[in-house]
């Protein structure tokens, strides 16, 4: 199998910790990212599946056998770092198959490489140009060619895409993809950019700080984050959360309160919690200047015009709340009425910051 386990992998630089007894399966031939800010350990996390860094303790397992002692180059991965680095002296051809001629493969099987790569990354006609007379995006593409050739049996990737512009990324991201769908390796991707996770992801893994935030389907981590940094990192603008005191169905907030469905008061009423986090995400919520039942009152502070939506920035007894809507009815100081999409609200616990879950109907 060409799985990868991470198993209680530790890495210290000095003391400082930045990966914590990380605990992690990635599944054969499934497209995961490494999502997180920047300086939470992804890069490090991706380096010791490289075996360009070694863990400080925990082993890693990589088709079934333990690799902490096994080189990067015994590793059979490919790799695909931000700093792409052509070699300029050389050519397109050249760069995208000098690993091939390192490892002594055939020359007829190099050519065929070669053809196949060139082709699906689109640099027909530029094999005999040098990196310097090449656009950054058909730059960053050699470099896609150069791992692509390789058809190991991992492929890592670190930040890939983050030198293009929006464009190109978009169009790289489909590109990625396809290689994917072409070898089926086991694809290990880091980025810090939450679109690139969504849209390229099988799953997700998100850490902060050197912890494993939680790992899903894109869908699951935006639909059911299992823990406020979950909620706050994926989805744009922010999730609004709220700090709420909930008692006999209804959640306060200061001297406001609205009333949860059933289904939500069963939920926060086994688990016990009064001290709750109230979550509603900017895109999830009616919002209106009439009078709305079981709302929230605010005051319009400002309103952003994206083009296709409408950011709608308010303050709810003292919180910062920002809606997304198709139009806009309102302008600053106007009273507002607030209420959440229940189907899509989420609650935390204050003082572990954790989801409660959901009902079991979401
Ligand atoms: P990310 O990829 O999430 O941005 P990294 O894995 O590159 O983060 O780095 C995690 C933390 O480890 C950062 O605080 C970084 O400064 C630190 N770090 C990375 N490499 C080294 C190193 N060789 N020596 C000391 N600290 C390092």
């Amino acid at each position: 199998m060409k799985e990868i386990v991470f198993e209680n992998i530790c890495k210290s630089y000095g003391k400082t910790q930045v990966v914590k007894n990380l605990n992690l399966t990635i599944k054969e031939g499934e497209r995961l990212i490494i999502l997180g800010p920047s300086g939470c350990g992804k890069s490090t996390t991706l380096r010791m599946i490289a075996g360009l860094e070694q863990p400080t303790s925990g082993k890693i397992y990589m088709d079934g056998k333990c690799v902490n002692e096994v080189k990067s180059g015994d590793r059979n991965i490919a790799m695909v770092f931000q700093n792409y680095a052509l070699f300029p002296h050389m050519t397109v051809k050249e760069n995208i198959i000098y690993g091939l001629k390192a490892h002594k493969i055939h020359k007829d099987e190099i050519e065929e490489r070669l053809n196949a790569a060139v082709k699906m990354l689109k640099l027909e006609g530029l094999e005999d140009r040098k990196p310097k007379d090449l656009s950054g995006g058909q730059r960053q593409r050699v470099a896609l060619a150069r791992a692509v050739v390789k058809r190991g049996d991992f492929f890592l990737l670190d930040e890939p895409l983050s030198n293009l512009d929006a464009q190109l990324r978009g169009h790289a991201r489909k590109e990625l993809v396809k290689i994917h769908e072409t070898y089926n390796q086991t694809f290990i991707y880091v980025t810090h950019d939450q679109v690139e996770a969504m849209t390229i992801g099988d799953r997700v893994a998100l850490m902060n700080k050197g912890d494993l935030q939680m790992i899903d389907t894109p869908q699951n981590v935006y639909n059911k984050p299992t823990n406020i940094f979950t909620a706050k990192f994926i989805g744009s603008p922010s999730m609004n959360i709220f700090d709420v005191d909930y008692k006999n169905k209804f959640i306060k907030l200061d001297n406001q309160k609205i009333e949860l469905s059933n289904s939500w008061v069963e939920l926060v009423e086994s688990n016990k919690i009064n001290e709750l986090s109230f979550g509603v995400r900017p895109e999830h919520v009616e919002i209106s200047s009439e009078c709305l039942p079981n709302s929230f009152k605010g005051i319009v502070k400002y309103i952003e015009d994206y083009g296709n939506k409408i950011g709608v920035y308010f303050e709810i007894e003292g919180n910062e709340v920002i809606a997304l809507v198709d139009d806009n009815k309102f302008k600053n100081g106007d009273e507002i009425y607030y209420k959440p999409n229940f189907e899509k609200i989420h609650l935390f616990d204050r003082e572990t910051t954790m989801s409660i879950g959901y009902p079991k109907e979401i």
